[in-house]
Parts: C-alpha cells; sequence; structure tokens
C-alpha cells in the first residue's frame, strides 16, 4: 500500500470507513457481479445508507459537503474495491453537478430530496452521433405553454436504467450550435422517458450503461437549468469540475493492482527466489510505485485548486488523463508480474486490465484532454508573442 502523507484526521477516519466497506463487501463480490454484468443492487443501497451519494453534496441540503481532496480520496477507495462500483457512485455525483453549478437553490433542493431519500442521478450528453463533439448533439426541446418536450435518444448513460434524477442536454435548433443546447431536470417516472438496453461492456461491468429515451417527455419551464442557450457551457463546466475525480477511480483500480502484484511478487518464486528479487520484476514495481505517486500528487493538486475556488481546465485534464494513462499502463504491468494466472480470470488483474480502459475513454477521451490542454498552453504562447 503506498502510504497517504498529510492527511487530517478527518479525512483519515473517512478513507478507512470507505477502504474498511470495500475491503469487506464490495472487492469480495466484484467478480459474481462482473461475470454475468449485473449491477450490484443491495450493494449500492448499503453504499446510499451510509451517504456515499451525498458525500460532495453541499451541508445546508443534507450532504456532507466534502471537499474536492477528500472526496478523491473516497473515489480513490471506492474504485480499488470495484471501478465499476466507483464508477455507479462517481456518476451519481456527475449527474448532479450541472445543477450545483448552474441551478437554482429550488432546483439545488429538488436534487437534494431525491439523493438524500437514496436515489441515485445520471449525467444525459452523449448520443450515438455526439460523444466528444458534444455540441452536435440531436435530442430537442420546444417551449409549450409553461413546460418544454424533449425528444432524443442519450447512449451510454451511466446509472441510466437506476437513476432516479436525470441531467438532459437538448437543443431547440442544431444551426445555432453550442449556443442552441439547454440543460434539464427529468425525473425518472416521467411520462415517455425509458431506458434502453444495459450495453455488455468490456470493463466496470457492474456499472449501468443504457441509452435514455427521451418521447415527447413533457418537464415543467422551471426545470431548465440556468439560463436558455447555457445548457453546453454548463455541461463543459460540469466536466471540467468532475475530471479529476474521474482520475481518481483510473488511480484507486491500479492502486488494487498495484497492491496484487507486490503481494504476488513476494510470494511466488521461480530459479530459487520470490519474483520481486528478479531486477526486472523489483525495477517493475518500482515503475508503478512512482508512476502511481506522481498521478497521486496532480490529482490532490488539481483538487487543491479545485477547494480554493481556482478554475484551471489544464490542470484538471492533465490530472485526469495522466492517473488513466497510468491506470492502463499499471494494471498491464501488473497482469505481467504476475504472468498466466494474472491472465486467468480466475484471478483479478484480468478484470482490472480491463476496467482500466475507460478512464481514458469517459468523461472526455484523453485525446479530448490534450485538445483542450494544447489549446491553452498554445493559447498563452500566443498572448506572450503580442
Ligand atoms: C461505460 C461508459 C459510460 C459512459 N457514461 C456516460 C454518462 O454517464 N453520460 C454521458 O453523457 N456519456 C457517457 N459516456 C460517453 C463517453 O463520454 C463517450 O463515449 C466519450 O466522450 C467518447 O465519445 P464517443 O464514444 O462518441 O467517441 P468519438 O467522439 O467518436 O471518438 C472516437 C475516437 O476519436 C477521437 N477523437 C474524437 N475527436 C477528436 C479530436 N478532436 N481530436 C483528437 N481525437 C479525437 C477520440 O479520442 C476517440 O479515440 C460513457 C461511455 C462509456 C463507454
Amino acid at each position: 500500500m503506498l502510504e497517504r502523507y498529510l492527511m487530517t484526521d478527518e479525512q483519515r477516519d473517512i478513507v478507512n470507513m470507505v477502504r474498511e466497506f470495500a475491503d469487506k463487501e464490495v472487492i469480495p463480490m466484484a467478480k459474481e457481479f462482473d461475470v454475468p454484468g449485473t449491477y450490484p443492487e443491495a450493494l449500492v443501497k448499503k453504499a446510499i445508507d451510509m451517504g456515499l451519494t451525498t458525500m460532495s453534496l453541499p451541508e445546508e441540503y443534507g450532504g456532507m459537503g466534502l471537499d474536492y481532496v477528500t472526496y478523491a480520496m473516497v473515489k480513490e477507495e471506492l474504485s480499488r474495491g470495484d471501478p465499476g462500483f466507483g464508477t455507479t457512485i462517481g456518476a451519481s455525483g456527475l449527474g448532479f453537478t450541472p445543477v450545483k453549478l448552474a441551478g437554482s437553490k429550488e432546483q439545488m433542493q429538488q436534487v437534494a430530496d431525491v439523493l438524500t431519500n437514496g436515489g441515485l442521478t445520471a449525467f444525459g450528453l452523449t448520443e450515438a452521433d455526439s460523444g466528444s463533439d458534444a455540441a452536435s448533439l440531436k435530442t430537442t426541446y420546444v417551449k409549450d405553454g409553461d413546460s418544454y418536450i424533449l425528444n432524443g435518444v442519450k447512449t451510454f448513460i451511466t446509472n441510466g436504467g437506476v437513476a432516479s434524477l436525470y441531467t438532459i442536454f437538448a437543443t431547440k435548433d442544431r444551426t445555432l450550435g453550442p449556443k442552441g443546447i439547454s440543460a434539464f431536470i427529468v425525473e425518472a417516472g416521467t411520462p415517455g422517458l425509458s431506458a434502453g438496453n444495459h450495453e455488455d461492456k468490456m470493463g466496470i461491468r457492474t456499472s449501468n450503461t443504457t441509452e435514455v429515451i427521451l418521447q415527447d417527455v413533457r418537464v415543467p419551464a422551471k426545470n431548465m437549468i440556468g439560463e436558455e442557450g447555457t445548457g453546453f457551457r454548463t455541461a463543459m463546466l460540469t466536466l471540467n469540475n468532475t475530471r479529476p475525480t474521474a482520475g481518481a477511480g483510473a488511480l484507486g483500480n491500479a492502486m488494487f493492482a498495484y497492491e496484487y502484484a507486490l503481494n504476488y511478487a513476494q510470494e511466488r518464486k521461480t530459479f530459487g527466489k520470490f519474483i520481486g528479487q528478479h531486477q526486472a520484476v523489483g525495477f517493475m514495481l518500482s515503475d508503478m510505485a512512482i508512476q502511481l505517486e506522481a498521478a497521486r500528487q496532480l490529482l490532490y493538486y488539481a483538487a487543491s485548486l479545485q477547494n480554493a475556488g481556482i478554475m484551471a481546465p489544464r490542470v484538471f485534464s492533465s490530472s485526469k488523463a495522466f492517473c488513466s494513462d497510468v491506470g492502463m499502463k499499471v494494471c498491464t504491468d501488473a497482469v505481467q508480474v504476475v504472468g498466466g494466472f494474472g491472465y486467468s480470470r480466475e484471478y483479478p488483474l484480468e478484470k482490472r486490465m480491463r476496467d482500466a480502459k475507460i478512464y481514458q475513454i469517459y468523461e472526455g477521451t484523453n485525446q479530448i484532454q490534450r485538445v483542450i490542454i494544447s489549446g491553452e498552453i498554445l493559447d498563452q504562447l500566443k498572448k506572450k508573442k503580442k
């Protein structure tokens, strides 16, 4: 285990609580639910009862109001338990972030009522023809009296089939581009709202990922989040805000793989030595530890900037891209250390390697993170030259 130094007593208590839950309840169930790709409903309910889905909800709305660094630690521990499970809880945080960033007090209360009553939320931006290029989305909305009517299909929505409240992004006119997009709260049970089939995924198979279908879904006008036409901006602000904790998931998953490989290297013998004593293996483990430490420091730096209210898209994107690239590399190398047993489904590392891949894709692919970073650094260069 790579010790976290400089934790406060409160952080240590919270981290220990989540780690114990992960060790005792999440890790033992992971394989059973991963193989068929089943959503662990009872365990999610337990996490909800423990307050894990309201940790980042402000205190005035009944949550714990955790700061970003502590929440990153929680996300690491949950994903060390099981990345699909961490994704379920994390996506619920993603789902209500548009309201936290751009909504009214009444809307925050609406969200808080759902969360404190044991519900989950979901974030509905992606569509079959618009992932990275989110501004080209096709879901429409039209005003009708005191309501809006939404039509379209969202794709790959985490918690799509289990959420109680959705934040949905729709356009009133595609020719307006990003400026035509607005964001809406849509509560589960609204007529016309349904979930499609559960995706059969490579990894994070314990999370629920579905299409979300909107057929003449009527929502009250008060459910528009922020001003009309600001939905795309809200979506981008949301993803900017949640990127560091997406990276925290990748890190937690890789921590599990590293710890497993480290233990194995001290138990498995070849040529009369523990494999960790062969320099080639010892150095692989060292490289894993170096990369994990560096990723963690970048993550906590990004989250500290968030705590200080500093918007730093370059750092947030760097943190997400670096943590997830390190996560993929560490899981791949951990499989190598464990050899054939690493590759076998009987042991946990092949799952961790499959799980690691998603973090380079969702909440903005790592190519898109590099588009954001290069945009910012090249812009700085331009300004300097003027
Ligand atoms: C398991 C899972 C859960 C998800 N959960 C959610 C969710 O809860 N809510 C939600 O709204 N979405 C969700 N998504 C969607 C996810 O955010 C998108 O899949 C992702 O943004 C990529 O979009 P895409 O799949 O359409 O790929 P595309 O945008 O088609 O990209 C394909 C490839 O082209 C590259 N590419 C695209 N544009 C550029 C460019 N300008 N420069 C360089 N490279 C580029 C990409 O990096 C990628 O490698 C989820 C996806 C998955 C798989």
